[in-house]
């Protein structure tokens, strides 16, 4: 795809200064006319952002700790890194997913799984936009295997998403695009069957419920384009693997899944089910 040329270039960066300048300007009158308190501990909010998180509650967000596998990010407490071996968990050394890697930012606990209700159910944009931020540092850090093409958010069936009005994985991955100066393809996956009702899923049933579940869009472009796919939490895997098979059957290159959030607690998946 061609570059933009540089003046074309300078007035947008001319344009975003402005926009940035009058979201600053507009953030402030908000917090001067509608004082509220943090949607997590109920403390006054101070400071002039539209994010409705005090600075105490985003600065408790854990990060994903340092050692992590290095396809699927799984944290690995306690392990040592070996000069010139892979780290890689359990569940990587005996399969391969049809993502490449897979990142998150956060640890699924306490504030996080607070946070990712908030954005889940009440579309807070400003939210969407703060974790974006802290997911383009991660790609920004480890740019020369995250080189991509386009950003794609996990899709929900589309009756979900008239339930709901909106996508929460698209509340983070257009902020980000818009912030790494990406395509945002939001229609080039679609999911073609719905996740089941049931609110609690074991390991089987999550893997069972989204195989073969996304499809690209027919008559999309996706051949050889390298793809950030973008979710809210990554559990198993299982979803992200789905979509990126769809992806690769179409002809991405790399797919590369980012998630706000990274639950620790699931159980390794039984690999003999593979
Ligand atoms: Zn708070
Ligand atoms: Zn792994």
């Amino acid at each position: 795809m061609g570059r933009a040329s540089s003046s074309s270039d300078a007035s947008a960066a001319k344009q975003q200064r402005v926009r940035a300048w009058f979201a600053e300007v507009s953030d402030a009158l908000v917090s001067v006319f509608f004082p509220s308190g943090c949607r997590i501990c109920d403390r006054l909010l101070t400071s002039a952002s539209r994010v409705p998180l005090c600075e105490e509650c985003l600065s408790s967000f854990e990060r994903v700790p340092g050692v992590i596998c290095e396809i699927c990010g799984r944290p690995l407490p306690g392990w040592k890194k070996e000069p010139d071996q892979p780290v890689l968990c359990p569940a990587c050394q005996d399969r391969t997913y049809a993502f490449d890697r897979a990142r998150s930012f956060a640890v699924y606990e306490n504030a996080v799984v607070r946070a990712i209700l908030l954005l889940k159910f009440e579309q807070i944009e400003p939210l969407g936009s703060w974790f974006a931020h802290r997911l383009a540092e991660a790609v920004n850090s480890e740019a020369d295997w995250l080189a991509a093409d386009v950003v794609v958010p996990v899709p929900l069936h589309r009756e979900r998403e008239r339930e709901r009005g909106y996508n929460q994985a698209a509340l983070v991955s257009k902020p980000l695009a818009n912030r790494l100066r990406l395509p945002h393809k939001s229609v080039l996956l679609v999911r073609t069957r719905a996740r089941p009702d049931k609110q609690v899923l074991s390991l089987e049933e999550r893997w069972e419920s989204v195989r073969g579940a996304f499809a690209t869009r027919p008559g999309s472009q996706v051949d050889n384009l390298r793809v950030l796919l973008v979710d809210d939490v990554l559990t198993t895997g299982a979803t992200l693997d789905a979509c990126a098979r769809a992806l690769r059957e179409a002809g991405a290159k790399s797919v590369v899944g980012l998630t706000v959030a990274r639950a620790l607690r699931n159980p390794l998946p039984d690999t003999r089910e593979w």
